[in-house]
């Protein structure tokens, strides 16, 4: 049995292309985004006035591409818009060599810049030029769409780190649709280290039971009908249909696809909509809230960053109530 929905605010359902029965809610993301923009400008207001400059976000671009380009864009406008300091670093270098040299330079300054707050750098990287480069020279207490491992350790351990911006915006969707976590049949389709992985470990935390699928599934529309909340994200149009959800089921479409000139989602929208009670938009849905989460997460990874300086050196840049938290379960193992 499909578990109770609250109405949060969202478009109303509306009635079914004959007339008939009600389609599912749409849950938009750009509603829940000003809200949180908008609170992201009072505290980015109230920042500024205590140190005298706003935060600082640094977007690291290495090898321009046309959609990095235009994510850029969109990105230093939604900062000029609450108040933050954005800036672009392009990332030069012939070889995969040269950029990995520079990138890792890069960051290196960028962690050493009081009026950076956040780094983020473009994914995908060019070709040849590994990740291991972000991952081994960010500082974890910048890195607010979090990709160190630090910060996904502490997402499994329990504590509070950065965690990745889609799967954030992803959960704030189920969430939102009012859905009771407690107990209920979640099923992740997609196993990466930015979206399903983060996502299955907090909507265990959340106490829902979950099964994440991937691209050697076995009958994953079997995996698929069990769900109360479904979360796609794999990077395939059209992977889910109608026909495969449990009636009223929630499902949070991750996924973004070029067809035909279209962005679409994982989701066969128009058949879902017919069976799920509620169901994000693509675009529209994940896509905003995702922005206006990462901004969120630059203030407070400016609050944290305060609140950790005395103890930068003590214990690999942990709040000291995580680092003391830490030691506390090794001892009591021994
Ligand atoms: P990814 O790293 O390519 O991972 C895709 C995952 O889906 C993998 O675990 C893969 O399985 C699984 N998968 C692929 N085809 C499958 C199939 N036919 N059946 C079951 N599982 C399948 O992608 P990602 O970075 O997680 O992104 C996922 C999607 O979200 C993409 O469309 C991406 O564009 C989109 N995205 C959206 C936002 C946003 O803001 N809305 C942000 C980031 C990404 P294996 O592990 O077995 O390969």
């Amino acid at each position: 049995m499909a578990h109770a929905v609250t109405p949060p605010a969202t478009s109303p359902p509306s009635t079914g292309a004959a007339g008939g029965a009600a389609v599912a809610r749409r849950l938009e993301g750009a509603p829940f985004a000003t809200e949180i923009r908008e609170r992201v400008a009072a505290d980015s207001a109230a920042y500024a006035q205590e140190h005298g400059h706003p935060p600082g976000l640094a977007v690291v671009v290495c090898g321009r591409s046309a959609p990095s380009m235009v994510y850029l864009e969109r990105i230093l406008k939604a900062c000029a818009q609450v108040g933050i300091d954005a800036s672009f670093v392009d990332v030069p270098g012939e070889t995969p060599a040269d950029q990995e040299r520079e990138l890792a330079a890069a960051i290196l300054r960028l962690n050493d810049d009081p009026k950076v707050n956040g780094i983020i750098v473009q994914m995908p990287l060019p070709e040849g030029v590994r990740l291991r480069t972000v991952v081994d020279t960010i500082d974890p207490l910048k890195d607010i769409d979090g990709i160190h491992p630090l910060n996904a350790g502490l997402l499994r351990a329990g504590y509070e780190g950065f965690i990745p911006a889609t799967a954030h915006a992803a959960l704030e969707m189920v969430h939102r649709s009012g859905v009771e976590l407690k107990g209920a049949d979640a099923v992740v389709i997609g196993r990466s280290p930015v979206v399903g992985m983060p996502l299955a470990f907090m909507l265990t935390k959340e106490n829902a039971t979950v099964t994440v699928c991937h691209s050697k599934t076995r009958d994953l529309p079997a995996k698929v009908r069990m769900a109360d909340v479904l979360v796609v994200a794999a990077g395939h149009p059209r992977l889910v249909t109608g026909d495969m959800l449990k009636p009223g089921a929630v499902v949070v479409d991750v996924g973004i696809n070029v067809v035909d000139g279209k962005i679409v989602g994982d989701v066969d929208f128009e058949s879902a909509e017919q069976v799920a009670s509620a169901i994000t938009p693509v675009p529209g849905g994940v896509g905003p809230l995702t922005s206006a989460l990462l901004l969120s997460h630059l203030m407070r990874a400016a609050q944290r960053q305060m609140d950790a300086e005395p103890h930068r050196h003590m214990g690999r840049d942990l709040p000291n109530d995580q680092t003391e938290a830490a030691a506390a379960r090794q001892d009591s193992r021994r």
